[in-house]
C-alpha cells in the first residue's frame, strides 16, 4: 500500500462516485495522489451482487485514474462504530498516511452514511494517538497519523454545504465513474427491481446537483463539502474567483 495524498472513503461502492468523484479527478489532474476505501461491499443492495459490485468499482477507479482501491468488508447495513472497526480503519488510515480524507455526509437516507461519518471522524482523530498500537500486514508497528482534514461529501439528503470544489472539467469523468455502477443506476433493459437510485430521475439529478452548485459559484459544476473543523487559508486569493 503506497502513502495517498487524498483518501476518499465510502460505506458502499458508488458512494464516492456519487459524492466527490469529480473532485478526486480534478484533484489527480493536478498530480494529487488518491485512494479509496469502500467500507462494505454493498451485500445487501437490492441490485448487482458482492461480485459485479466489485467489477463496477475497479471500472470506476480506473475511469478517474485511481490505482489504489481496497475494500474492508465490513457487514453491510450493519457495522459498528466500535473498537474493531475503529482499529481496523486506523490500520488503513497509518498505512496511506493522506493529508485529506473525504467520507460519507453527516446524515444521510440511507443509516450507513451517517455512521460511517461519525466511524470515520473517530478513527481519524484516534489514529493520532501514539499510544494506540497497530501493525501493519506484514507485521510492522505502524506510527501514528492524523490526517490535517476531513471533508463531508454529499450525497442524497440536500445539505448546505461549508465549501463548493469546482469541478467543471471532471464532471464528465465524474458521471462516467458513476455510469460504470451498472447494476445499481439508471438501465432502460434491466430487469432487476427499482431502487430510489435506479431511476432516470436519480441520475440526472447527479448531474444537477452538479450543474445547481457549479451555478451558485458562478461556474459549470461543482461539489459541496461541510467540514466538523473551521476551514482556513493562509492565502485570501486561493478564495478569490
Ligand atoms: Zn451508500
Amino acid at each position: 500500500m503506497k502513502g495517498v495524498d487524498i483518501l476518499a472513503i465510502g460505506a458502499h461502492p458508488d458512494d464516492v462516485e456519487l459524492g466527490c468523484a469529480g473532485s478526486l479527478s480534478l484533484s489527480i489532474s493536478q498530480g494529487k495522489s488518491v485512494g479509496i476505501i469502500d467500507l462494505t461491499q454493498g451485500e445487501l443492495g437490492t441490485r448487482g451482487t458482492v461480485e459485479s459490485r466489485k467489477e463496477e468499482a475497479l471500472s470506476a477507479a480506473a475511469i478517474l485514474g485511481v490505482d489504489q482501491r481496497i475494500n474492508m468488508e465490513f457487514r453491510d447495513g450493519f457495522f459498528k462504530n466500535d473498537e474493531t472497526h475503529q482499529l481496523a480503519l486506523i490500520t488503513k488510515i497509518r498505512s496511506f498516511r493522506p493529508q485529506l480524507i473525504l467520507c460519507n455526509a453527516k446524515h444521510d437516507r440511507h443509516i450507513d452514511h451517517g455512521r460511517a461519518n461519525k466511524l470515520v471522524n473517530d478513527a481519524c482523530f484516534l489514529s493520532g494517538l501514539e499510544k494506540i498500537n497497530t501493525k501493519d500486514s506484514s507485521g510492522k508497528s505502524q506510527k501514528p497519523w492524523r490526517p490535517k482534514l476531513v471533508l463531508e461529501y454529499i450525497q442524497w439528503v440536500d445539505i448546505e454545504p461549508h465549501i463548493v470544489v469546482d469541478i467543471s472539467s471532471h464532471l464528465e469523468s465524474k458521471l462516467n465513474a458513476v455510469k460504470a455502477y451498472t447494476s445499481q443506476f439508471f438501465d432502460p433493459e434491466s430487469k432487476e427491481a427499482e431502487t430510489p437510485i435506479s431511476s432516470k430521475n436519480f441520475i440526472e439529478s447527479v448531474s444537477y446537483r452538479a450543474k445547481n452548485f457549479g451555478r451558485l459559484i458562478g461556474t459549470e459544476a461543482g461539489e459541496g463539502f461541510t467540514s466538523k473543523s473551521l476551514l482556513s487559508t493562509s492565502n485570501l486569493f486561493d478564495l478569490v474567483r
